[in-house]
């Protein structure tokens, strides 16, 4: 069966780096939404290397309990980009992607699927385009598969951070 699925498309290029979509994605996210703003806990993250005229928006995706293997640069039109530049994992390499207080991972769940997601409206210089395409609907979610991916949480972070985690988003409504 074939679904919609909705995606952001980015334009390097045209990014400046005015990191205002990481802005309004954490005040978004905030509980209640709009009422702080925290880059840190933006799902939307620029890599920036000023002298270097680097400014690259990278998407959080998903979370990974482990780092890597093979890591290379990468040259484009000249520019070097470090190793994890391009990369969109919640790992434990970096603190990127990583709610401040608990460290629990963060990632884009595209504003929560209303509208025009926030990053994409508040960027004046069209660097996030939304696109939708048609794709076969994913494979059935097995309760057990869930299992798996709570239990790697608590593993990693604790039950009680999980626990603040799901409280604070209940809250939310
Ligand atoms: S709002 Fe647009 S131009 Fe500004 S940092 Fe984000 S992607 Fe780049
Ligand atoms: S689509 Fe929404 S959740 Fe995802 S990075 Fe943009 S503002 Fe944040």
């Amino acid at each position: 069966m074939l679904k919609k699925v909705k995606t952001v498309t980015i334009k390097a290029d045209l990014c400046n780096g005015c990191r205002a979509c990481e802005i309004v994605c954490s005040a978004f996210h905030a509980s209640p939404p709009f009422s702080s703003v925290n880059p840190a806990r933006s799902r939307i993250r620029i890599i920036r290397y000023p002298l270097s005229d680097i400014w690259m928006p990278v998407f959080a995706g998903e979370y990974t309990p482990a780092e890597c293997m093979g890591r290379d640069k990468y040259v484009l039109d000249g520019k070097v980009y470090e190793e994890c530049a391009f990369c969109r994992a919640v790992c434990p390499s970096r603190d990127a992607f990583k709610e401040p207080d608990s460290g629990l991972p963060l990632r884009c769940d595209m504003c929560e699927g209303e509208g025009e997601p926030w990053c994409v409206k508040k960027c004046l210089n069209h660097v996030l385009v939304v696109e939708e395409r048609e794709e076969e609907a994913a494979d059935q979610i097995y309760p057990q598969e869930l299992e798996v991916g709570v239990e790697s949480l608590v593993n990693r972070y604790g039950l009680g951070k999980i626990q603040d985690a799901v409280a604070r988003r209940s809250t939310r409504g």
